[in-house]
């Protein structure tokens, strides 16, 4: 069983044939709302796509737009720990993508950042928490202290990049960043294996995009090429990839099987539009391995 601690945003995407430069008013078209936000999705793909028994700790405003938001993670069948928060809006996201898959985002964390350290169930029962870097940096902190203290494997997601303090770091289990994470991270801007020597935490994954990822584990240095795929929207990638990865580890997975199982999920979310919406089942990745020889 496992605890997502994180971000909830509503994404309000519209296609262009170019991104705006500033001053610039460009007509868009295709307008459409998704559920979004690295917590929220990842707990998405930790139910959908990895079959675990999945929580949620998530804050949200008292307006409309938390509705599809608690909608899309509980068909996902995510149990909801929910700080309902009064005066801050329910986060969002505006992004705009190009005609050449270039996208453009601004946040507004609105409610994510009133999660705070107290707001942090019973951790029994749990075996692992997942955070991402869109809730306060000391929240995450205290819940992976919390966590530590507990023997609840403490997962964590560096997104967006950001420098991590030596005292998080030594309470992280499993580190997951892809390339532009793993240079701010280590404060290094040298080769992958250069950057991974730096950090001092026992497994670091680190996500290449269509390169696939590798990861620094207690078995050893892992390589993971990436599924062969037809790409529409990368979004969402990087969550569905951390999300189904957890719930394989938590599950028992080893680390080349749960490697293997995260990039299937990865892939099949580059096939469709928007971030839950794009996540697959697990019926679904279990197919595609199944298709691909795995
Ligand atoms: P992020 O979005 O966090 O930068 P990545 O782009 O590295 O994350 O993607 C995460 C994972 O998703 C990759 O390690 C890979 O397994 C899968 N993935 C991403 N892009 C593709 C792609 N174009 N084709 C197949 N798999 C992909």
């Amino acid at each position: 069983m496992l605890l997502v601690a994180g971000s909830a945003n509503l994404d309000f995407v519209v296609r262009a044939a170019h991104i705006p430069a500033p001053g610039e008013t460009v007509l868009g078209r295709d307008f459409k709302t998704y559920p979004g936000g690295k917590g929220a999705n990842q707990a998405v793909a930790c139910a959908r796509a990895g079959g675990a028994v999945t929580h949620m700790l998530l804050a949200l405003g008292a307006d409309a737009f938390a509705v599809p938001l608690e909608d899309s993670l509980q068909e996902a069948g995510v149990h909801l720990h929910l700080v309902r928060v009064a005066d801050h809006a329910t986060g969002t996201a505006f992004i705009c993508v190009s005609d050449d898959a270039e996208n453009a985002i601004t946040v507004a964390p609105g409610a994510n950042l009133a999660l705070r350290p107290a707001d942090l169930p019973s951790l029994e029962g749990f075996t692992h928490l997942l955070m991402q870097l869109e809730t306060p940096m000391d929240t995450v902190l205290a819940y992976a202290r919390a966590a530590n203290e507990q023997g609840v494997k403490v997962v964590l997601n560096a997104a967006p990049a950001q420098h991590l303090s030596a005292e998080l770091l030594a309470l992280v289990d499993v580190l997951i960043v892809n390339e532009g994470e793993l240079a701010v991270v280590s404060e290094n801007q040298g080769p992958v294996a250069e950057c991974l020597a730096r950090i001092q935490v026992p497994c670091v994954v680190v996500t290449l995009g269509r390169k696939g990822c590798c990861a620094r584990t207690g078995a050893g240095f892992l390589t993971q090429p990436a599924f062969d795929v037809a790409a529409i929207d990368t979004t969402g990638a990087g969550d569905t990839f951390c999300g189904a990865l957890v719930a394989a580890l938590s599950q028992g997975n080893d680390w080349p099987q749960a490697l293997k199982v995260a990039s299937a999920a990865g892939a099949l979310a580059c096939t469709r539009w928007g971030a839950q919406s794009s996540i697959p089942t697990r019926v679904e990745v279990l197919d595609f391995l199944k298709i691909n020889g795995l």
